[in-house]
């Protein structure tokens, strides 16, 4: 480590960037003492009773880091408001870093959590060599099986929803990604639309989705009655197809991430199969680049009503669902002073970032561990 100009120069060791779960099995024990504690780390790690979850919910807070989460319990509590997720029995925290850089951009953070590699930054899916196809787990489930859901605050193709049904060299790629959407089978889609669904010279996204059997809907009501067994939801054509509004601006026809909650789990749920539901607060990012600490709270309130709705479906089915509950990385440098809230960046930076769990199989979300983890640990719990 070398101090230059006052910045350290740092490295993640080697250990930093794997934990091995399976070096339990390898602990020498010299006391009964130590017997007894591994015993019991052991026990809590990997509890008996931990079912194989049958519905599971993976929500992404895109750049809620511990300083955004710091501030937005501490506004919560000065409105008499709570966030929901913050409450849940099992806590963690994840690293972040990405295969070339300290600080991960949403591409290749959404690759570790979706596929469980690291990639390069603006990389979806594809390992550093630039030629390895990477498998999101959302595909791994679909085979076995499960419905999958994606859902966002943002544009579909935009990197994190892309993450679970596409691979891109740049995340920029916006038709190229958005064109792996109608082939993936993927039984609900919903955000603020594509942001290239019609580039000249090429066959329309919506016309694919057509040809692929998917039901495309401006309305969330229609989208409601739907009986198509493949649905999209996207804002109406005189909205932006860039973002929903900001959960302050919102006027009564915007649709709000709880209500695609709960829309999608009306569609996942329909004929009782399990199924795997990523759904993406984007827009928390989006505020804390831009440092608008009111936009940042409506959208971390957002993200967490999201929750709420899928807590009134785990509390109907409390042991075949499993919620999850993430970032991607951490955004804005937000720290709290005694005057309150400071960013110190416009742009993401490395800190570790808390995890959240409740249900079937949460109890392997605690410690400390890095981002490539989630997907493993999830697979595991399948086993
Ligand atoms: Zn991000």
């Amino acid at each position: 480590m070398k101090a230059e100009n006052g910045v350290l120069n740092i490295n993640y060791p080697v250990s930093l960037r794997e934990p091995p779960l399976q070096n339990l099995k390898g602990i020498i024990l010299p006391s009964p003492f130590s017997l007894l504690l591994s015993c019991f780390l052991l026990f809590s790690l990997f509890p008996c009773s931990a079912q194989a979850p049958k519905h599971i919910f993976l929500f992404i807070g895109d750049g809620l880091g511990i300083g955004t989460l710091t501030y937005s319990e501490i506004i919560a509590k000065e409105k008499g408001e709570t966030l929901c997720f913050s409450q849940f029995p099992v806590t963690g925290l994840m690293t972040t870093h990405s295969a070339d850089d300290l600080v991960t951009c949403s591409a290749s953070a959404v690759t570790a959590m979706a596929s469980g590699e690291k990639t390069k930054n603006s990389m979806l899916n594809i390992a550093p060599d630039s030629v390895h196809i990477l498998t999101p787990i959302s595909k791994i489930l679909h085979q076995k099986g499960y419905w999958i859901g994606v859902a966002t605050t943002v544009s579909l193709d935009h990197a994190t929803p892309a993450g679970f049904y596409a691979h891109s060299l740049s995340r920029k790629n916006y038709y190229d990604i958005a064109k792996q959407l109608p082939a993936s089978g993927f039984r609900f889609f919903a955000g603020s639309g594509f942001l290239d669904p019609e580039p000249k010279d090429s066959v329309s996204i919506f016309a694919l989705l057509r040809e692929n059997g998917y039901a495309v809907f401006t309305s969330i009501h229609q989208c409601f009655g739907s009986k198509s067994l493949k649905n999209v939801l996207i804002q109406p054509q005189d909205k932006d197809n860039v973002q929903l509004p900001y959960s302050i601006s919102k006027d009564k026809n915007d649709f709000t991430l709880a209500q695609i909650t709960q829309l999608g789990i009306q569609k996942l749920s329909a004929l009782n199969e399990p199924f795997f539901f990523m759904i993406e607060g984007g827009l928390i990012d989006w505020a804390a680049h831009d440092n608008l600490a009111e936009e940042v709270y409506g959208e971390v309130k957002e993200f967490s009503e999201a929750i709420e709705v899928a807590l009134a479906f785990y509390k109907e089915h409390p042991k075949e669902t499993l919620i999850i509950v993430a970032a991607d990385h951490e955004t804005g440098g937000a720290m709290i002073l005694s005057d309150g809230l400071h960013f110190n960046s416009e742009d993401h930076t490395g800190s570790i970032v808390p995890v959240f769990a409740i249900g079937a199989g949460a109890e392997v979300f605690s410690g400390l561990y890095d981002n490539t983890k989630i997907p493993k640990k999830i697979l595991h719990l399948l086993r």
